[in-house]
């Protein structure tokens, strides 16, 4: 066995089966994986560590997807809406903190209203700190406008999970309409690397339904799309969604955990000079999970800076991590548990991903 993982990893590009292969591994071969994906990340990226603090500034949300907590069809759920003056407070603090960056984040909607706003403060956060906070926004699908729009105003990553790489199961996990498409969130990500951002998607793993080779198959995805930047974890279920109802069938919480440290593992091997996010998922699991995500492969956390009385009520899965902390509360225990994780945390960088430089460099190179 160990033998065809070896065989495998010495491999220049991995076929689907691989991959598969890969995602089946334990004992030994899991080991091997590991420090491979370990060695790659060192050899790519290096040794540190880039936080984005994140603001998850509102649950209201326009949206129905089967999986997710703060659905609109969710009426148990507190709607909040945090207002800019504490949200610009929330991105001083991290650049009092030395941060480096920010990640923005809530439901989504697209109104002409909200691209305002959210062009506002982009605008505010560039200028309190003079262009020094990196900017990430994870606001959903919104034409292409509104993308320039926000880019021109600062931000310059934008995370757009595709949830899942197969249409079928992409079905199977949102409602069937044109709120819900396919196609569009396809479509988004590619207008979000024309508009110039620092392209960055995803996938949950362990959803039901879902299969080993539909994993490999969102790795490609990833890899065919060619993302800058990637955030996945665990799906969690909740209580009040209707993907509930397919609890019997899921994989065992832990399964789900050591799937998502393999999917990490892999993507390291298949994408080497990406960003990878160690998922806020992964600790509602493991309260070491993001840092053993470190270890094998990811560069990045994303801690979180909600002012704490909001945190409850962005209520996406069950179990969500430090919800009653408040932000400041969390740095200490970070740095002590990444250092134990042997990273070195990138205070006051924004560390972009060196795949999104590289095909700049590309591009100039061809424009030549
Ligand atoms: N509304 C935006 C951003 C907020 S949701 C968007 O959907 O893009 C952020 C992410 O939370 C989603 O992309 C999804 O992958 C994740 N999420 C939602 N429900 C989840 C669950 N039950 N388990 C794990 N992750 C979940
Ligand atoms: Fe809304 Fe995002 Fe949740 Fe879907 S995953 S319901 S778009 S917050």
């Amino acid at each position: 066995m160990a033998a065809i993982v070896s065989e495998i990893l010495r491999k220049g590009e991995l076929s689907k089966e691989d991959i598969i292969y890969l995602l089946g591994a334990d004992g030994d071969d899991l080991r091997e994986l590991f420090r491979e994906a370990a060695r790659i990340k060192q050899q790519y990226v290096g040794n540190s560590v880039y936080y984005r603090g994140l603001i998850e500034f509102s649950n209201i949300c326009a949206k129905n997807c089967y999986y997710c907590g703060i659905r609109k069809g969710n009426r148990e759920v507190k709607r909040y809406n945090i207002t800019d003056d504490e949200i610009v407070a929330a991105a001083q603090f991290a650049l009092d903190n030395n941060y480096g960056s920010i990640a923005l984040q809530a439901g989504e909607l697209e109104s002409d209203s909200f691209t305002s706003r959210i062009t506002g403060l982009l605008k505010r956060i560039k200028l309190i700190s003079e262009g020094k906070l990196g900017i990430t926004i994870s606001l959903g699908e919104q034409t292409m406008e509104v993308y320039k729009e926000w880019f021109d105003a600062g931000a310059h990553r934008y995370l757009l999970r595709i949830e899942s790489s197969d249409r079928e199961l992409y079905k199977k996990i949102h409602p069937q309409d044109d709120l819900h498409s396919f196609d569009r969130r396809t479509e988004c990500l590619r207008d979000l690397q024309k508009a110039g951002y620092q392209t960055g998607t995803g996938v949950m793993i362990g959803l039901p339904f879902q299969t080993l080779s539909n994993l490999a198959e969102d790795i490609l995805f990833m890899r065919d799309m060619d993302i800058d930047m990637v955030g996945m974890g665990p799906y969690i279920e909740h209580e009040n969604t209707p993907l509930i109802h397919y609890r019997d069938q899921l994989l065992p919480i832990a399964e789900r955990f050591d799937m998502s440290l393999k999917m990490i593992a892999v993507l390291r091997i298949v994408m080497k000079d990406i960003n990878i996010a160690a998922a806020t998922a992964l600790q509602a699991i493991d309260p070491m999970g993001r840092e053993k995500a470190i270890r094998i492969g990811a560069n990045i956390i994303m801690p979180n800076i909600t002012p704490g009385m909001y945190r409850d009520s962005y209520s996406l899965y069950e179990n969500k991590p430090c919800t009653d902390e408040a932000a400041d509360d969390c740095r200490g225990c970070l740095e002590a548990r990444l250092s134990m994780a042997d990273a070195d945390i990138g205070y006051g960088e924004w560390g972009d991903s060196k795949h999104w430089h590289a095909r700049q460099q590309e591009d100039r190179d061809t424009a030549k």
